[in-house]
Parts: structure tokens; C-alpha cells; sequence
């Protein structure tokens, strides 16, 4: 016989009680109607009208639960996330593009939709650009997979620090100012572009910075998924950047800046850096010019392409590459001394020559950080490659999504 609550929590609207079961489901894994009820506190006519609609629209699906056998007799049936349903989308945006992907719960990236921008243009609209992208690649699948997705990820190129914005805008305000001619900073940079999405999209938003979201990839899916502590490098467009994972977490740091590599310094009075300094990284990987250009390409190559790129093969570029590896495992190496991690992750190296580059970094870092300290640690190539940050992103929602069905 069924009994009456006694208080009814009074109705809470479909599609927030439809969250918040969906994040529930997610959360603690199939659950049957009456543990659900105690979860979520919704009344119980409410997740019974929202449970069938779930099931009807193939979001949700029953299945017997193991083990002990209700009070009749019968496993209890449980309700479970048909994961093929749930959709995740992310967007991510480096130096020079935009992409926007759906992710299934499952991490198969079902549809991915790439722009080149340029996200330092003062009327680059991150969020109008995103919003449509998403539509465009969720519209491959079904017209109606944008209204599944249980959560965005947003991956930007610089310091981010949840629930305030970038980092150090007024530094990156004179420097666009310096290299786009006195053009004003684009609205993603200066409003919290999190905020706006969520409106637009109806769903959270959880926003990080690119080598953070790549980290956590590599940590959940990738070369670095066995390891509590790792470092995850990043060689995109021309930049180097760097995630840490500490005690099987991301590490932001005071400011959401811990593994800026780009800026430690490596070269004393070396070349001027964006950042206003000198000798840092960045500068010297991306102002050292190479006198041998690579057949066929651009004439002005700097020292971070040889390093992501063939130059295998071609003896004119080793020296390059020899000097691109000593600047880049020179801080390595002080990083394994400062950290001593399992594993180091080198990510956005050529297909072809990622095993070789990695072991000559590997023998750059033992050399450099003493024997047990390099032993130690394992440098991999990626094998996620750039999909490694809509994987964090994925993974970034997920743990939003669970923290907030444990809250409400
Ligand atoms: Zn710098």
C-alpha cells in the first residue's frame, strides 16, 4: 500500500526538476524511484511525471537493479542515464581557432565544428560565434541534441579564475593595444563569457584555461589516466603551456596561473618577451628565427616549429631542434626537481616524430634533473592530441554536475 508524503515540497518546474534528476542519475549511477526521492527531495509526483517523460524521450531507461529483491520478491527496477543521450558540448579557443563539439557521456566526440578567429580582434564575439557553432554541430546529429546537453565547457587561451574572468587583462589590454594598433579588448576578455553562454544555452558552464582543460583530459582519458601526479605540456600554434595535476587534482594556483612555462625565464637578458620581460620561454622559442627554412614553407620559422614539426630527416634543422629541446627541458627539469611527477605529457607534437622528440626530452630531463628524479618520471606523447581538451571539458562538467546534484 502506498502512504502519502506527509509535506510535499510543492511543484518545482519541469525542466529544473529535470535537471536535477538527470544530475542526480549522473552523479550516484542508476538509482531506483524511491532512492531518487530521498536525493532530490522532489516531490514524489514529480519524479514520477519526469522519470516517464525521461524514459519516453529515451533519455532515461529502466533496468533491474542486483542483488537484494524488494519486499515482493522482485529486483528492484532502477532508472539509468542512457548515456547515448546525454550530450556534453565544449568549446574550445586557442590562438587561432574556435571549435565546438558534442561530446557523449561515454567521451565519443560525435560532432566537431572548426572556425579560424582571431580572438584578440576587439569585435570577436565569443559567445554569439560559440552559441552558433554548437547549434551547427548538434544540428548534424538531430535537430533536437541541443537540448540535451546536460553542460558546456568553455576552454580559453589564459589564465582563468572561476567566478571572476582572465586573468591579468589590463597586461593583455596593452599588449593587443601593441599589436592591433590601439583596438580596444574583446568582449570575451573583459565580461565573463561563462555567464552569458549559460543564459543562452540554459545549461551551466564550467570555463578553464586550455592547458588546465588539456591536463585534466590526459589525467581522465589520456597518457597521464593512471598517475596522481602529472605534468601535461602544451606545443599549440606556437606556444608552450603546461597543466599540473597535484595528488590526482588540477593545481590552479593563486591566480589560476600555476604552469604559465611560457614565462620562466631561460635565457639572462634573452629576447622581449609579450609579457614584458626578457629571456622567458616563449620569447626565446618564438623569436629565434632559423636560418635554414623548411623546404617549401614559410621562410620564417622560429624554434618552437622545428619542435613540432618534422624536422626529422632534414640535418640542417637538428641544431634547432637540439637548442628547442634544451630551453624546453631545462624547465622540465626543474620542474621534476620542484614536483618530481609520474608522468609528463608532451601534447601537439607531428604524429611522425613525437616518439623521437619525447625520448630526446627524456634524456635532456634525466641528464638535467639527476638520475633518481628523472628516472622517476615517464614523458609521453599525447595520444589524445587536441581532443584532449574537449575530454577535460567533458570530465570538468561532469564534476560540476556532481557537485551541484550533491548540493541541491
Ligand atoms: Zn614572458
Amino acid at each position: 500500500m502506498e502512504h502519502e508524503r506527509a509535506a510535499d515540497p510543492g511543484p518545482v518546474p519541469a525542466p529544473r526538476a529535470t535537471r536535477i534528476i538527470r544530475a542526480a542519475l549522473l552523479a550516484h549511477g542508476p538509482q531506483s524511484r524511491a532512492q531518487l526521492l530521498t536525493r532530490t527531495g522532489l516531490a514524489r509526483s514529480t519524479v514520477a511525471r519526469v522519470a516517464q517523460s525521461l524514459i519516453d524521450q529515451g533519455v532515461v531507461r529502466e533496468i533491474s537493479g542486483p542483488g537484494a529483491a524488494s519486499s515482493r520478491g522482485r529486483p528492484p527496477v532502477l532508472l539509468a542515464l542512457n548515456t547515448a543521450a546525454d550530450l556534453v558540448g565544449c568549446l574550445v579557443l586557442s590562438h587561432r581557432d574556435l571549435r565546438a563539439a558534442i561530446v557523449a557521456l561515454d567521451g565519443t566526440i560525435l560532432a566537431s565544428v572548426d572556425a579560424s578567429v582571431d580572438p584578440l580582434d576587439s569585435t570577436f564575439d565569443l559567445v554569439g560565434r560559440g552559441e552558433v557553432m554548437l547549434r551547427t554541430a548538434s544540428a548534424t546529429l538531430d535537430e533536437t541534441a541541443i537540448e540535451n546537453l546536460l553542460g558546456l565547457a568553455l576552454a580559453v587561451p589564459g589564465p582563468y579564475r572561476p567566478g571572476v574572468g582572465l586573468v591579468g587583462v589590463q597586461e593583455l589590454a596593452a599588449q593587443v593595444r601593441g599589436a592591433h594598433g590601439g583596438r580596444e579588448l574583446p568582449p570575451w576578455m573583459t565580461q565573463d563569457p561563462g555567464t552569458e553562454l549559460a543564459r543562452r544555452l540554459g545549461v551551466p558552464v564550467v570555463v578553464e584555461n586550455d592547458a588546465n582543460m588539456a591536463a585534466i583530459g590526459e589525467h581522465t582519458a589520456g597518457a597521464a589516466s593512471d598517475a596522481r601526479s602529472a605534468v601535461v605540456v602544451t606545443v599549440f600554434d606556437g606556444l608552450v603551456g603546461a597543466g599540473l595535476i597535484l595528488n590526482g587534482k588540477l593545481f590552479r594556483g593563486a591566480l589560476g596561473m600555476a604552469g604559465e612555462i611560457a614565462h620562466v625565464s631561460v635565457v639572462e637578458n634573452g629576447p622581449l618577451c609579450r609579457c614584458g620581460r626578457r629571456g622567458c620561454l616563449a620569447a626565446v622559442l618564438a623569436t629565434t628565427e632559423l636560418s635554414t627554412p623548411i623546404d617549401g614553407e614559410e621562410p620564417s620559422l622560429h624554434l618552437v616549429d622545428v619542435f613540432s614539426r618534422a624536422a626529422f630527416g632534414r640535418p640542417a634543422l637538428l641544431p634547432a631542434l637540439l637548442d628547442a629541446t634544451r630551453h624546453i627541458g631545462k624547465v622540465l627539469s626543474d620542474l621534476c626537481i620542484w614536483l618530481n611527477p609520474e608522468t609528463i605529457v608532451i601534447q601537439g607534437l607531428d604524429a611522425q616524430v613525437a616518439d623521437r622528440v619525447v625520448a630526446m626530452l627524456e634524456t635532456e630531463i634525466h641528464a638535467r634533473a639527476g638520475h633518481l628524479v628523472g628516472q622517476a618520471t615517464r614523458v609521453l606523447a599525447s595520444r589524445l592530441g587536441e581532443d584532449a581538451r574537449v575530454l577535460g571539458g567533458l570530465a570538468l562538467v561532469r564534476q560540476h554536475l556532481a557537485a551541484q546534484a550533491d548540493a541541491d
